[in-house]
């Protein structure tokens, strides 16, 4: 045990006490048939007065309260003259225990006064020693207002002045200066300074304090000095224990107890040194009670801080070490957490979630209890740098892993475009997913995955360094797969479904109409004239699709997108008709003639024969593409796709010069014709 504990040598009982308590127990002894009292209690500890009680020795407070053949213990304090004159008219049996010490002052006052003089007593005029010294004056008058009287007490120095300036202007005798036994000896020194002003004729001063008090009140204020806390035991009317205990305080933090009953009452955690000190009228048993008592709280206190210690130093000393905390507040730059130590816990903003871009007040709250691992110690200034982040990452490292061995799809919200991949961050831990395994094709950015959360697989762990590698693909191909599945399970030919517009080549367009990748070829997709498909849709696009094919060998699947109702020959069959007349725009010129929308997707040739009622030899010499003119439908051939318009036929009649050189033969443009 570090913490001490060490008891005054001169501690309890005093000479005078010890041979008063001893007398009081003989005479119990002795005297078994009479009736016993203490004038007053023996001594101020309520034990052993209650002690002498059960041994039939009572208290009373007055000599009048004794009858005859009584047997009354006169105290250690002593008592007056009087005390003694009225117990022996009562006729009652006086046994005289009156310290030895007290004695001699009683009859120091008897004499001085007898001789005339004034005796100034330093102590307290209430205390029975006090009164009972005053009770052997000669005239048994104390002084009152008007000066007169044997004897005056006085507290302190400044009143002995007062009292010897306004005493020695009077024909007095002389001054004895005297006091009671347990009177302060700094007091006292302050007294026998103050008086040096004084003729030492006229004033004598007789050093009457007890050397037992000196001694306890000297070796007490040295223990205070020494000891962070004084125990002071003893009665709280006992007037040297309160001596004793001003003495201390000044010097330690003390306490004046009765006895060992009273230590529960008192914090003992900060006390590193005890030091115990006891009135005169405390019995060494109740000190041994006190002293073992102590041993034990200090015992017990220090086992206490002990275990509280290691637990604050497991807490402190393990950097790494994980431990609870109460968030206490969550700012724009970090976290506070109460840990439980004496160091203040702060978590940076970098420390608290894996996902750079959460706001700490969407992460905690005040009041949120979270464990978080002590990652740097600052002892000196008591701060102690914490991780939530290191925390969460465990846990997440333990679902990882668990998903990683069962195969379970995880969820995770993309946190970081790295180069190489995206960084997925799930339960705190960050899982990378390689770009080839996010879904994202090659030619596209994997900006897009940003903040969004996606579902994957752990494909690979590596379990020293508790890293990860996810694959989105693999659960969407997975999905997909099962998607393909049903698909083909339920697809029919003819059958409409809604499907996304995957990628779109020269030959056509890819749909995913649910798992499978059907091909829209580009004759397919548009009834109209085209470019290229990306004319018609674009990837993303969601568009209906009717199955025009589906191969469950292979897996292949063939769509169509254009609609019946929306075929041109069949709106051109429903309001067209030969020898209608009809506005037509020119989409392309050949050598033998030009050919003209009439709707979308329907053109029909202008033969070069049919331009003029002239010979045309070179047609751009009388149509270019993109004019507008006007024709008649000569001739319709639903089934071959084939429409003939001519100019000529609404132009006026006139002689007809047939084109000599470069026209080609009626046969080899009718071949020429388009279907679409
Ligand atoms: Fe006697 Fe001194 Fe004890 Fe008083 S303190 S009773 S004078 S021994």
């Amino acid at each position: 045990m570090n913490k001490s504990i060490t008891v005054a040598k001169t501690a309890g009982f005093c000479f005078g006490v010890d041979r008063a308590v001893k007398i009081a127990y003989e005479t119990a002894k002795e005297q078994t048939d009479k009736k016993i009292y203490t004038l007053g209690p023996l001594i101020h500890n309520p034990s052993v007065v209650a002690d002498l009680e059960k041994r039939g020795i009572g208290v009373i407070n007055s000599p009048s309260e004794a009858k005859e053949g009584d047997t009354v213990i006169i105290r250690s304090h002593g008592v007056g003259r009087a005390v003694f004159d009225e117990l022996k008219d009562r006729g009652v049996n006086i046994v005289d225990a009156t310290c030895p010490f007290v004695t001699k002052i009683h009859k120091l006052v008897a004499e001085r006064t007898a001789k005339g003089e004034l005796v100034l007593i330093a102590g307290d005029r209430e205390h029975p020693e006090v009164q009972g010294i005053l009770g052997w004056t000669e005239s048994s008058a104390v002084c009152d207002n008007s000066g007169e009287g044997d004897a005056e007490v006085f507290p302190n120095c400044v009143e002995l002045v007062k009292l010897l300036r306004k005493n020695c202007e009077k024909s007095k005798k002389g001054v004895a200066i005297l006091s009671q036994t347990t009177y302060n000896i700094v007091m006292w020194n302050q007294c026998i300074r103050a008086i040096s002003e004084f003729s030492t004729e006229d004033v004598t001063v007789y050093d009457t304090i007890c050397t037992a008090t000196e001694k306890r009140q000297s070796e007490a204020e040295s223990l205070s000095r020494k000891c962070d806390t004084m125990l002071i035991i003893g009665g709280r009317n006992s007037s040297n224990t309160k001596k004793l205990y001003d003495i201390c305080s000044a010097n330690s933090r003390c306490f004046l107890i009765e006895d060992s009953r009273e230590l529960k009452d008192i914090d003992f955690s900060t006390a590193e040194s005890v030091g115990i000190s006891a009135g005169a009228s405390t019995p060494a048993y109740i000190i041994e009670e006190v002293k073992k008592d102590m041993t034990e709280i200090l015992s017990n206190e220090e086992e206490f801080n002990f275990e509280e210690a290691m637990e604050q130093s497991l807490k402190k000393i393990y950097t790494g070490k994980r431990v609870s905390g109460v968030v206490t507040a969550v700012n724009s730059t970090e976290i506070i957490v109460d840990i439980g130590t004496k160091h203040t816990g702060y978590i940076p903003l970098s420390e608290l979630s894996a996902d750079p871009n959460a706001k700490p007040e969407d992460v905690v709250k005040v009041g949120d209890t979270i464990d978080v691992i002590v990652t740097k110690l600052n002892d000196v200034e008591g701060i102690a740098m914490l991780s939530k982040k290191q925390v969460d990452a465990q846990k997440g490292y333990d679902d990882v892993k668990k998903a990683y061995e069962s195969g379970e799809v995880l969820t995770g919200t993309v946190t970081n475009i790295i180069k190489g991949g995206v960084i997925v961050t799930t339960s705190g831990m960050r899982v990378f997913v390689p770009a080839s395994q996010t879904g994202v094709r090659a030619a596209d950015s994997m900006d897009t995955l940003l903040k969004k959360e996606v579902r994957f697989k752990i494909i690979e762990l590596n379990e020293q360094r508790k890293r990860a590698v996810g694959s989105i693909r693999k659960v969407t191909a997975e999905e997909r797969a099962q998607r393909g599945e049903a698909f083909f399970e339920t697809a029919e030919v003819g059958q409409t479904v809604m499907g996304e517009v995957k990628s779109i080549t020269d030959y056509g367009v890819f749909v995913d109409v649910g798992g499978v990748d059907g091909l829209v070829r580009r004759m397919d997709l548009t009834w109209a004239r085209i470019k290229h498909p990306s004319d018609v849709v674009s990837v993303g696009d969601r568009i209906e699709v009717t199955i025009k094919d589906i191969d469950k060998e292979t897996g292949k699947v063939s769509l169509v997108y254009k609609k019946t109702e929306d075929n041109p020959w069949v709106i051109f069959e429903k309001n067209y008709s030969v020898g209608q007349t009809v506005e037509v725009k020119i989409v392309s010129i050949t050598a033998f003639g030009a050919f003209a929308q009439i709707i979308p997707g329907i053109d029909g040739l202008i033969h070069i024969s049919q331009i003029a009622n002239q010979r045309v030899a070179n047609v751009a010499d009388f149509l270019s593409v993109g004019d507008v003119v006007t024709a008649k439908i000569t001739d319709c051939d639903i089934a071959n796709k084939r429409v003939s318009l001519s100019i000529r036929a609404l132009l006026p009649e006139g002689e007809y010069k047939p084109a000599k050189e470069t026209a080609p033969a009626e046969d080899e443009a009718e071949e020429a014709e388009t279907e679409e």
